[in-house]
């Protein structure tokens, strides 16, 4: 251990060379024109990797249709560092894709050259999300092998070049390679998240799922004139309205009656995980960018984000937004909301509660209106085991290397590719962050750095 920690410290220059050149490719999925750039990235990572000696393949993914257009899916990169069956088999799961970046975005510096700002932080698009954490991984393989020491465990690799524009062809893949190139995999680790903070890394168990849904509500045939109608017609919009109103109280609260029954009380060794977090409230105010905040304490707004479900109101389709002043009654708008589901909630059961609350909060209207109430799209939760091996060989890894007990944290939205690889493979997945809390704030694009609906 003395000799790799050696080691890193004194390559600490040669990383972050190595993440200089990846910076540097614009690997940006969602924008056809750098589709080629995709493709240059996933050829960076083959030629790292096999200059350590990795057997590497790559999966084609096909086809996408981009709008009409055709365009080449990234491939897949598979890796494989070891094979002795005495030992356990680590999966590393990365993207090597990044979001768009402009200078006009708000950047101080442009987003494809990596810098080192004055308080010692690496700046770059993709620096923590996520080409240094897949390169975290292959800096490791390298000081193995420059020191002649063994890998404790063999490491297999999955490198996707689509994450940030929804992953496509990534889900079929998985299960496909389950019971071939993973077949011997015993755990996964992810590193695509962040440390809550920016003085402790944490790991991470658990994380909320999402329910969407649409609620239309139809009246006359087409739009009206509120000076000849106005007063004589039920308003589709008023009748929304009224309903939405209904679905969450100003203070966050879920007002869908039978909505907390399946919530999983907090239990003493849950509580106890938010004794000691490296978070404060003025975090919270920072990353807002003011004091809007429901609840005074960290405990109660952390529990709030992880572990209790939240119902969000975002937009209504059909109603009018322009700026300026416009009498319409529109003859048909659609409200949309999400509901953030926890442990042992059942989107299945959630969305009966739901349709059943909106039909019914609209039958008391006694409009003659028409509603409609359906579930778009839902993904479960997710939750893992702080006490599975997995986790527990990384809070020890983490304790060796910063010197302090990891927290144990969730997020509040959701990484798809988590659940894929837990119900795919049926293995333990770990998530391992190795960026900090800041890092996203400090590329200029709060919230929007990932890929998560
Ligand atoms: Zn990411």
């Amino acid at each position: 251990m003395e000799q790799f920690l050696e080691y890193v410290e004194k390559h600490e220059r040669d990383f972050i060379e190595r993440l200089r050149k990846a910076v540097a490719i614009p690997s940006v999925s969602g924008d056809p024109a750098y589709r080629p750039e995709v493709f240059r990235m996933s050829e960076f990572l083959v030629a790292e990797l096999k200059a350590l000696g990795a057997s590497v393949e790559t999966r084609d993914l096909g086809k996408q249709n981009w709008h009409g257009q055709e365009l080449d899916l990234p491939p897949i990169v598979l890796a494989t560092v070891g094979n002795d069956p005495s030992k356990k088999t680590i999966l590393v799961y990365g993207h090597y894709d990044v979001q768009p970046a402009l200078i006009e975005d708000g950047w101080n510096t442009s987003p494809f050259e990596l810098v080192e700002d004055d308080q010692d932080r690496l700046v770059g698009r993709g620096s923590s999300d996520d080409k240094g954490p897949v390169l975290g991984w292959i800096n490791v393989v390298e000081a193995h092998k420059s020191l002649g020491l063994e890998l404790p465990v063999n490491l297999k690799f999955c490198l996707e070049g689509m994450e940030e524009s929804g992953s496509e062809g990534l889900d079929a893949l998985i299960y496909d390679e389950a019971s071939k190139y993973f077949k011997d995999v015993d755990a996964v680790c992810i590193s695509d998240n962040y440390w809550l903070g920016t003085t402790k890394p944490c790991l991470t168990y658990g994380l909320r799922g999402v329910s969407y849904y649409h609620m239309k509500i139809k009246g006359p045939r087409a739009d009206l004139h509120s000076g000849v109608f106005g007063g004589t017609v039920h308003e589709p919009m008023t009748d929304l309205i009224s309903v939405m109103s209904k679905l969450v109280d100003p203070n966050g609260k879920i007002l869908v009656p039978g909505i907390y029954d399946e919530v999983r009380e907090v239990s003493p060794e849950e509580e106890k995980t938010y004794d000691n977090l490296d978070f404060k409230i003025e975090e919270l105010h920072d990353a807002i960018g003011n004091k809007t905040n429901i609840h005074d304490s960290v405990r109660k707004t952390l529990q709030c984000r992880w572990r209790n479900p939240s119902l969000s109101l975002h937009g209504i389709e059909g109603a009018f937004y322009n700026p300026g002043d416009k009498t319409v009654i529109p003859a048909c708008v659609t409200g949309k909301f999400s509901i953030r589901t926890v442990p042992d909630m059942e989107p299945k059961k959630i969305s009966e509660l739901v349709v059943k609350y909106c039909k019914d909060e609209f039958a008391k209207l006694g409009s003659k209106n028409e509603i409609d109430v359906y579930c778009t799209h839902d993904g479960n939760y997710w939750l893992s085991s702080p006490e599975h091996p997995n986790y527990v060989a990384a809070a020890k890894a983490v304790e060796t290397v910063y010197k302090v007990k990891p927290d144990l944290t969730r997020e509040g939205g959701s990484i798809p590719v988590t659940l894929s690889f837990q119900d795919a493979l049926n293995k333990n997945v770990l998530l391992l962050p190795m960026g900090r809390g800041d890092d996203v704030s400090c590329t200029a694009l709060v919230f929007s750095s990932h890929s998560d609906e």
